[in-house]
């Protein structure tokens, strides 16, 4: 090689954290002499694949970003006024740069551990504000997946409300957008919900339904007094969703003023990109008294151990984890940080700001209005916000030809009508240019005046938090101040079982702002969007042959959403067949909770097979429920390596006598960060997985989604993958509202696969495998490793088992995982899949310095359980119970407790970069008890502090 041409350090080199010196004293601690042989030792050799993937070979980072550049510029940026729920934005560039492309807010994970998550707590506290006073509901959620999936879920709310006492139907209002129409048919289908089509204001059907959708604004524009069918729906006893835009609500009586129970939508325009379709955040509000019904989840106010007001993730026993087949929904990962981007814009614009941009929008949208009508050129509906459709003959083709060779996007409706969208960044230029091609010139136009009847008249956002930060320093220091309350992967190792918390690199994430990726509408032509389309077909392909399938989908938007598309393929597939009957779902016991509740979704039955003492499958309970239901098993779905961290060398025995009874075997590949290069479930016995791109793939997690769930299958099943929304003639239902699902965070994946090539990859893999291994070998003599596979070796997690622990000492694993927040970690993945267990997944990103801080930390934290056993802490004062210990809790005057402050706040020796939680442990069972979830004014808290604060501080 020319000297001139020595690479300094290769991109698999920077992800994968340990080096070569450091990955030998790892394999010796392990007891092998190369990764090779650990490889061997660990994988099951009836799963292993020994050839290399058939992938590119690796590119460094610049030709990495060249190609994504190029695919990006062959993207048309045009003007997009498609509208259809897609309207462009300006992101605050304050936001862009702080939050959107800011670590400190992307590499998150979900807040289960709300201690150290008070900052995006509050963020998406601040986003359910806005929702619920926008759309004039009290309580809202803390984002869906998208508008088309927000409605499904408001639409299996309405029926859980209704408590099966009506008819399983609902009705769906003409104006629903297309794309919902596509998702709600195909969902209800699933569960056996008829869907009845109505023009609402025509009057509603007159037969028995349970729950009636409006969409309002409608697809068309028009917005719509929809009190008379409010009023009329819940006359019948039926619940009304009403689907509408946050910005319209600035100047339009929102849902709740007009009576509706439910609002849905997605929160896109509030500063979140196009990206071609996703990632954005879906929205729910309901009314009171439906709280408890919500899917997804919902930040509620506690209070900490002082009494101090905390944030939380409220009724977390409703979670799927805990509920399986009857969760509210199978929503998990969700749109956390686009939820959090919609939040500041509102934040940063205020309510005068945000109405001001819905004038501007409102005036552009007249302005078109009446430059037609000065060329004789109709509107269809007088009545709008943002969206007109335009009368215009025959000419439809024509008209969007021309705007189009303008670089601007219209909406051929139909041959006869052209649909037009205004949004923010509308000008008088682009005003000008789209009359133009309608022939129309512009005229004087007064700012429409919006009908009292249709007007807003509430107040919203009054909250001190939509007043302060409109300058952008306070802004800065706003969501720094946010952030800084948050541990995320910018300063901590994040050792969190199931969930993969690997490095998402920089060079990944910086082309998702570029504008030819941003800026692209879902519902462009095809010839406008090749970059996308060729960044697509990679990817399908590169997935197909990392798992060894034939097809691969990337609509869903998240693991839950590619549970749920793979059981309606082989729903699809064994109807084809004539045997529709098949519909039992076999779950493992230890599965994750999505599991269940999206069997239930594709309309199957839950069979529960039992867990062996071993961990694995118990082959018995297996052959005896496929026996037991001969004839109607549908599939059966199993997590590979096993929730339990471990290589199952029976998966192929498991697969046959699926197979042999007739049933598909879903593969849940959410742990595929084990397999990848060394094993494909396609190859070992599956016929379709989900992946889970924000776990293995790096995509981060974003305090909470986005994600992307790839539905990957064997060719059987290809015919039954997810459909476009927007094909009328797709055969299968879609599961997204986009064809694509959240786009625009795909050339993450595709970046990370294209510097990995086939050897970093698999290099990956096995540093993963290492790093597992070497901190269970470590940790074991401290706490017991509870399963293990081949050789006592463990795949990519291991379960540490307090439970002994709990029954002596009483300390118990939350205590472990609160006290680790003092040493500066956040905590492994607290009692799943096992309860009173602890499951540590370290990925291959970090290295042996961080692994060892983390063994470290463990150790010392074991050695202060002793302490407890041995009578030197009485346990409720110790230093285990009460983590996490407050700077304002060690600096107080009065220190009461058995063990000095420094034993508190720095466990293990100086530490320059010490974290500091900003509230102690906080009660659940509290804020469960009284559900506050909008921003709370400090006084609606202070008369809930308990008058003696000492009493509760030792
Ligand atoms: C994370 C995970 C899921 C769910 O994925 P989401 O993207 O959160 O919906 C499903 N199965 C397993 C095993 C997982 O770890």
């Amino acid at each position: 090689m020319p000297r001139n041409e020595i690479p300094v350090f290769t991109f698999p080199e920077r992800h994968i954290g340990p080096d070569d010196r450091e990955r030998l004293q790892m394999l010796q601690r392990v007891g092998f002499d190369s990764l090779g042989a650990l490889i061997d030792a660990a994988v099951p050799p009836v799963i292993r694949t020994h050839a290399l993937l058939s992938l590119p070979d690796a590119r460094s980072e610049s030709d990495a970003l060249a190609e994504l550049r190029r695919m990006a510029e062959s993207n048309h940026q045009h003007v997009q006024m498609i509208g259809l729920g897609y309207y462009d934005t300006i992101t605050p560039p304050v936001l862009r740069r702080n939050m959107l492309e800011s670590p400190a807010w992307y590499t998150s994970y979900t807040p289960y551990q709300p201690e150290i998550s008070q900052g995006r707590l509050e963020a998406l506290l601040t986003f359910q504000t806005v929702v619920a006073d926008l759309t004039g509901l009290p309580v809202a959620g803390a984002s869906l997946l998208d508008e088309a999936t927000a409605v499904v879920e408001a639409i299996l709310l309405m029926r859980r409300a209704s408590k099966g006492q009506r008819a399983d139907a609902v009705v769906l209002d003409t104006e629903c957008l297309p794309q919902t129409v596509a998702v709600v048919t195909g969902r209800a289908a699933a569960m056996g919900i008829e869907v009845i089509y109505a023009d609402i204001c025509a009057g509603l059907p007159d037969r028995d339904y349970f729950g009636v959708v409006i969409q309002n604004p409608g697809a068309s524009g028009v917005v719509r007094d929809i009190r008379a069918a409010c009023a009329a729906a819940q006359a019948r006893g039926a619940l009304v969703t009403v689907a509408t835009d946050l910005l319209a609500a600035t100047l339009f009586a929102p849902p709740g003023d007009l009576g509706a129970d439910v609002a849905v939508g997605s929160a896109q325009r509030f500063g979140v990109p196009l990206f071609f379709g996703g990632p954005h955040a879906g929205f729910i509000a309901v009314r009171e008294g439906l709280e408890r019904l919500l899917p997804g989840r919902l930040v509620g106010v506690s209070r900490d151990r002082d009494g101090a007001a905390a944030y939380r993730l409220a009724l977390q026993t409703r979670e799927q984890h805990i509920r399986r087949d009857k969760a509210t929904s199978n929503v998990c990962t969700a749109q956390a940080l686009l939820a959090n981007v919609a939040a500041m814009y509102a934040v940063y614009h205020g309510p005068d700001g945000l109405a001001a941009i819905a004038t501007r929008v409102h005036g552009h949208a007249a302005a078109i209005a009446a430059g037609l009508a000065a060329t004789g050129i109709g509107i269809v509906h007088a009545d709008y916000f943002d969206t007109i459709v335009a009368r215009v003959g025959h000419s439809a083709k024509k008209v969007v030809a021309r705007a189009a060779a303008d670089g601007i996007n219209l909406r051929r409706v139909d041959a006869a009508h052209v649909g037009i969208s205004c949004d923010e960044t509308t000008t008088a230029d682009i005003v000008a240019r789209v009359l133009r091609a309608f022939g129309a010139q512009p005229a004087p136009s007064s700012p429409a005046p919006i009908p009292a009847r249709l007007a807003r008249t509430s107040t919203f956002l009054l909250h001190k938090t939509f007043h302060q930060y409109h300058s952008e320093t306070s802004m800065l220091r706003y969501l720094r101040a946010l952030s800084d309350k948050d541990l995320a992967l910018d300063r901590t190792m994040i050792p969190l079982g199931s969930c993969t918390m690997k490095l998402n690199a920089a060079v990944e994430m910086e082309p998702i702002s570029w504008p030819g990726f941003a800026g692209i509408h879902p519902f462009a032509p095809p010839e406008q969007t090749r970059g996308y389309r060729e960044l697509i077909t990679d990817l399908q392909n590169w997935l197909a042959e990392i798992t060894g399938y034939d097809h691969v989908s990337l609509q869903p938007n998240a693991g839950s959403q590619g549970e749920l598309a793979g059981l309606l393929a082989i729903r699809g597939y064994h109807a084809s067949r004539g045997e529709p009957q098949r519909d039992i779902c076999l779950i493992p016991q230890s599965a994750h909770g999505t599991n269940a509740a999206s069997a239930v979704l594709a309309g199957m039955r839950v069979v529960v097979v039992a867990t062996a003492p071993s961990g694995s499958i118990d082959i018995g309970d297996l052959t005896a429920n496929l026996t037991a239901h001969a004839g109607r098993v549908a599939a059966i779905m199993v997590t590979y390596p096993s929730t339990h961290g471990v290589y199952e060398t029976d998966v192929r025995q498991i697969c046959d006598k699926v197979h042999r009874a007739g049933g598909q075997v879903y593969i849940d590949g959410a742990n595929l960060n084990a397999l990848v290069g060394l094993a494909r479930p396609g190859d070992f016995g599956g016929d379709v997985s989900h992946l889970n791109l924000h776990k293995t793939f790096c995509i981060p997690h974003g305090g909470g989604g986005p994600g992307v769930g790839p539905v990957a299958v064997r060719a059987h099943l290809a015919p039954f993958l997810p459909g476009d929304p927007l094909d009328g003639a797709a055969k299968s239902p879609p599961v997204s509202a986009a064809n694509h699902g959240s786009a625009g965070i795909l050339p993450i994946t595709w970046a990370y696969i294209a510097l990995m090539g086939p050897d970093g990859l698999r290099a990956a893999t096995e540093n993963a495998v290492l790093s597992a291994n070497y901190l269970a070998r470590q940790l074991d003599p401290y706490y017991p490793v509870l399963y293990t596979g081949p050789g006592g070796l463990v795949a990519h997690e291991c379960i540490l088992d307090l439970r002994a622990i709990t029954r002596a000492t009483g300390v118990t694993a939350e205590d472990v995982a609160k006290r680790l927040i003092d040493y500066g970690f956040h905590a492994p993945t607290l009692s799943f899949p096992v309860n009173g267990t602890l499951m540590v997944e370290p990925t291959e990103s970090e290295n042996l310095a961080e692994l060892d801080r983390f063994v470290d930390a463990m150790i010392a934290i074991s050695a202060e359980i002793d302490q407890i056993s041995s009578g030197r802490y009485e346990l409720e004062r110790s230093p285990l119970r009460q983590a996490p210990h407050t700077a304002e809790q060690v600096c107080a005057d009065q220190w009461e407790l058995p063990y000095s402050r420094r034993t508190a706040a720095y466990p293990s020796g100086a530490q320059g970069d010490k974290y500091w939680p900003p509230v102690r442990r906080i009660d659940g069972v509290y804020g469960d008890r009284n559900l506050a979830c909008s921003c709370p004014a400090p006084e609606d808290f202070a008369a809930d502090i308990p008058p003696n604060r000492d009493e509760v501080l030792v």
